[in-house]
């Protein structure tokens, strides 16, 4: 017997094929937003049970389908959106692979009911496992009803990888926001368990990014909007004094359809250079049209990722853009113009683009320096990451082999155990450099490094709250306002007593925004706003889910923000207090970061320098 290969059933194979395109709730959620959009619906309603694991229907006014049109839709490869090849390179429309409703039907139970308005009446499926149940005809509205019931019903290992409830209701409310951002003059709800949580009436897309993001957005915006042959951007960025600390309200749609692309993100944050602090954000909600042709979309499955012709042209013309309306609204006065208008005037973006005019702009010294230059800053931020181990290991020169030697030796450096620490009342502290304390200790002299001291020390305490030991609270006198993107403030909801346990008192206020009633008593900051955002941070880049560790992580964070910095003056109080805490520390003498705190110089050593 060698016939070893078999032909899978074709119920298995479409259940592989599905997890492709439906991988959890929200793309589902996506795909049929997509497909009500397509079918010209002016008023698309999205419907949520169990964060759509039980339930998600979408009930739009769209062009509806005829009873035949209504079964084979659920074909594998069946569109009405590409007849011939050629098609693929000039569709407009989003969705147009015909993958969608087929393999939702592979995994998912399916109910549809549509109607055309020419049609007496309508149709009503039922499918399950790639099988029809049910066709019949049925009295019902003009437009299509999709309802997905109890998704991967079939396949128990996928469902049991779904996250949490809150972590999937995240991934929904994000796939309905770039529909819902992408589309203005459709009007969206969303109603999730019974309530309604969005209600978007038709309007600009202004008004549509203020639905979204909240009234703190009206006065904040400013318009982008630059035209060529090639390509055309419009939408809205952030004001610099708005940006954040967390990546996420960036929303990018080429062809009306939301990308991922890390390249242009870069093109648009970079045309903030100077306005914004490092490492903080914009926000952007910014469309680019261009011919489809030039693009490629369908590298990634799930459709996010895209490929341009000519991506470094594309680059170039988003920052220019976004500069210039930056400059218009004359929100910038240290905006550096010398840059700006001869890209501005550059052949490229103002003539059609002919395959020469698209050489002389890629070999331009100019359009090179805008590229390097944003290249150098990526290079030059990631060395300037401190590394500590290198400052102990190198050894090139004979500077550096005196330090090398030195610290080798058991006997000239000894990072010490800080349980041992201690300092008299009456024993001599100093500050050396703004950014050491120093003191005698019974054999020789110690040198803390006052930064990486302190947030070892704030560490430990903001981490021991969640052992029982919450940091108290101090109410503020006037609550602060924080707005939150819907996304965002769902993950806040999540958090609340994370956070107060850490002695952040935080409470909805409505619209996505929550009130900042209370902060850890004893640890001022400037900016309290910024803490959350960075603790935000941290949960959205380590994982889509809350993992184990991240409370670990929010410690650290709060240390890290609280701390004092290198360069502040402590007087003899506050560095005996600081020794006497660290002497407390359960670490030893090394930092959460796996530095050493504190270096020691033994008299033995001195000894033996002097020869004695
Ligand atoms: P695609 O959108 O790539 O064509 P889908 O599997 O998403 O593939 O949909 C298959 C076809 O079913 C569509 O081309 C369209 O003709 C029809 N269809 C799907 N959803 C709707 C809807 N809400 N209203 C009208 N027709 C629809
Ligand atoms: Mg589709």
């Amino acid at each position: 017997m060698s016939n070893l290969i078999q032909i899978l059933p074709s119920h298995i194979a479409n259940q592989i094929a599905a997890g492709e395109v439906i991988q959890r709730p929200a793309s589902a959620v996506k795909e049929l937003l997509e497909n009500a959009v397509d079918a010209g619906a002016s008023e698309i309603k999205l419907v949520v049970l169990d964060a759509g694991k039980s339930l998600i229907q979408v009930i739009d006014n769209g062009r509806g389908m005829h009873a035949e049109d209504a079964k084979n839709c659920f074909e594998r490869h069946a569109t009405s959106k590409i007849s011939e090849i050629d098609d693929l390179f000039k569709i407009r429309t989003m969705g147009f692979r015909g993958e969608a409703l087929a393999s939702i039907a592979a995994v998912a139970q399916v109910e549809l009911k549509t109607k055309r308005q020419e049609d007496e009446h309508g149709t009503w499926i039922e499918i399950e496992n790639s099988k029809i149940l049910k066709q019949e005809p049925v009295v019902c509205a003009n437009g299509t009803s999709i309802a997905m019931k109890n998704l991967f019903f079939n396949v128990p290992a996928r469902r049991n990888f779904l996250k949490s409830n809150s972590v999937e209701i995240r991934h929904i409310t994000e796939e309905f926001i770039r529909v819902a951002l992408a589309f203005p003059d459709v009007s969206f709800s969303l109603i999730n368990e019974g309530e309604i949580s969005f209600q978007l009436d038709r309007g600009t897309l202004k008004q549509r990014i203020v639905q979204l993001m909240g009234n703190a957005h009206g006065t904040k915006l400013v318009s982008v909007e630059e035209k060529t042959e090639y390509l055309e951007v419009k939408g809205f960025v952030g004001k610099p004094d708005t940006a954040k600390k967390t990546r996420g309200d960036q929303y990018l749609f080429v062809n009306e359809r939301f990308v991922k692309n890390p390249y242009l993100t870069h093109a648009v944050v970079g045309s903030y250079e100077e306005m914004i602090a490092p490492g903080s954000f914009p926000f952007f909600a910014l469309f680019i049209e261009l011919d489809p042709a030039r693009v490629d979309v369908n590298v990634h499955p799930t459709k996010q990722e895209i490929k341009f012709e000519d991506e470094k042209l594309v680059y170039t013309f988003i920052k220019s853009a976004i500069r210039h309306a930056l400059a218009q609204f004359s929100i910038s006065p240290a905006l550096d113009f010398n840059l700006d208008p001869s890209i501005q005037h550059s052949d490229a973006l103002n003539k059609p683009l002919t395959n020469e005019a698209d050489q002389r702009v890629q070999s331009g010294g100019l359009y090179k320096s805008f590229i390097d230059r944003s290249q150098a800053h990526r290079i030059e931020s990631s060395s300037n990451l401190k590394d500590w181990k290198s400052f102990f290991t190198s050894s090139n020169n004979s500077e550096n082999s005196y330090q090398e030697t030195f610290f080798q030796d058991q006997h000239l450096h000894q990072i010490k155990r800080s349980s041992s620490l201690e300092l008299p009342p009456s024993a001599p502290v100093f500050q050396m450099n703004q950014t050491y304390i120093v003191f005698e200790q019974s054999n020789g002299i110690t040198i803390l490094h006052q930064q990486l001291a302190h947030q070892q020390v704030l560490f430990e305490k903001f981490n021991a709250a969640w052992q029982g030991k919450a940091i108290p609270v101090q109410q503020n006198l006037f609550p602060q306002a924080i707005q939150f993107s819907p996304a965002d403030a769902q993950i806040i909801q999540h958090i609340l007593p994370d956070l107060l346990q850490l002695g952040y008192q935080l409470e909805p206020f409505g619209n996505h925004a929550f009130l900042l009633q209370g902060i850890p008593a004893d640890y001022a900051t400037d900016n309290d706003q910024s803490v959350i955002e960075m603790i935000l941070e941290d949960i959205k880049e380590n994982t889509s889910s809350l993992h184990r560790g991240y409370k670990e992580k929010m410690a650290k964070t709060l240390a890290r923000k609280h701390a004092v910095k290198p360069g502040t003056v402590l007087d003899d109080s506050t560095m005996r207090d600081l020794v006497f805490r660290l002497s407390l520390s359960l670490s030893g003498a090394t930092h959460f970061d796996g530095k050493p705190l504190l270096v020691e110089v033994k008299k033995e050593y001195l000894s033996s320098v002097f020869g004695l």
